[in-house]
């Protein structure tokens, strides 16, 4: 598909009209409905949980489950996913993996990416869905095959129109009966749930692209950005994703919001889900000091030849501690796994030195950025 201008391919009415009226009835009908009807504590509380179903279910299911399959999920679950799909209206978990597997194969290529965040905000949030952009793509699914193998995802890829519309209206309207206002029920759980549910999903395609840090990686426009991993139910630290995708984690850190992350681990407490896929702490610590490296060089324009090959040489012995760490970390890792079998003794003195290896390496991390600001490098 071209990305000439002159040539626009036709529009998707169905989606234009569906984000259209979802948004008109949303922006007019709550502050309306709101001063003349009111909506009840009951009604706000099940719009709160609404979008946090709809929304973890594209996060934890479509996104980290079945997109990249960072996990594996019992089949109970993966029903609830694709409820949660349906009521987020977001098309198929088939069709949406396969446009997610696209982008990250290509993303960035404005031919390519069906969302590329190149072609701009407007573009990358919501344009890509109003036109025939990607038509060509959708014969078979080839992108997809491992997915057509789950029951699940066929069923609701072959009943999506009806599980869209049963749990778009029937819950909206099952929680109005429920609480004595169908009307205000469908306003702010139907309409402004959907409305709110589609703009910080769609979010992560374009603001995640375009605001925050490129902490792992430039490789691509992917950013990090903790405002919006609170919107996207932890989906903002999207630089790492984009570096690590086959990771059920987008916030690594304990202080970094991902509820998505935090469900999947909870739900593998209760033997809901397993073989939680993470990648080596070694290779996350090297691609965050190689971004370091690389965006403290760009900033400090080195002249002399022998200084600069002090840095590239300090850089790597401290990749070189860095590794040491790691391995002796895994060591300890897996003597303690064997000492629990044959009650080592050493196990003391390998906990010593995994301590003693990583205050090194810390050390000579600070070390190494002290070297980096000081003035004769400039
Ligand atoms: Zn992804
Ligand atoms: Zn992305």
């Amino acid at each position: 598909m071209s990305t000439s201008q002159s040539a626009k391919p036709k529009i998707i009415w169905l989606n234009t009209l569906v984000f259209t009226i979802t948004f008109l009835v949303a922006a007019i009908g709550v502050p309306w409905y709101g001063l003349t009807h009111g909506f009840s504590f009951g009604l706000w509380l099940a719009l709160i949980g609404t979008i946090g179903f709809a929304g973890i279910s594209i996060t934890a299911g479509y996104h980290r489950l079945w997109a990249h399959r960072t996990y594996d999920a019992h089949w109970s679950l993966r029903v609830l996913f694709a409820l949660g799909g349906a009521l987020a209206v977001q098309n198929s978990a088939l069709h949406w993996s396969s446009d997610h597997r696209e982008h990250h194969k290509h993303v960035d290529d404005n031919d390519k990416d069906p969302y590329s965040a190149k072609r701009g905000f407007w573009y990358s949030h919501i344009g890509w869905m109003l036109r025939e952009y990607q038509a060509s793509r959708y014969h078979d699914y080839n992108n997809v095959k491992d997915l057509q193998k789950d029951g699940v995802v066929m069923w609701q890829h072959r009943h999506y129109l009806t599980l869209t519309l049963l749990t778009t209206i029937g819950w909206p309207v099952a929680i109005g009966l429920m609480l004595g206002d169908v009307w205000g029920a469908v306003i702010l759980v139907g309409f402004a749930r959907l409305v709110i549910n589609h703009h910080t999903t769609f979010f992560i395609n374009s603001l995640a692209h375009i605001w925050g840090k490129q902490t792992y990686t430039d490789r691509n426009t992917a950013r990090d950005n903790g405002f919006l991993a609170f919107l996207t139910f932890g989906e903002g630290y999207h630089n790492y994703h984009h570096i690590f995708s086959a990771d059920y984690r987008n916030g690594i850190r304990w202080w970094q919001f991902d509820p998505t992350k935090w469900l999947i681990r909870g739900c593998s407490w209760l033997g809901l889900t397993r073989n939680l896929k993470r990648t080596h702490g070694y290779q996350v610590e090297k691609a965050k000091l190689e971004m370091q490296f690389k965006k403290l060089t760009a900033k400090a324009p080195i002249s002399c030849e022998t200084t600069m090959q002090k840095l590239h040489d300090e850089y790597d012995a401290l990749l070189l501690r860095l590794r040491e760490y790691y391995q002796a970390r895994k060591q300890l890792l897996d003597s303690k796994t064997k000492a629990l079998a044959e009650h080592m003794p050493t196990l003391e003195e390998m906990h010593e030195k995994v301590a003693e290896l990583r205050n090194a390496f810390l050390q000579h991390k600070r070390q190494f950025k002290m070297l980096l600001q000081q003035p004769q490098i400039n």
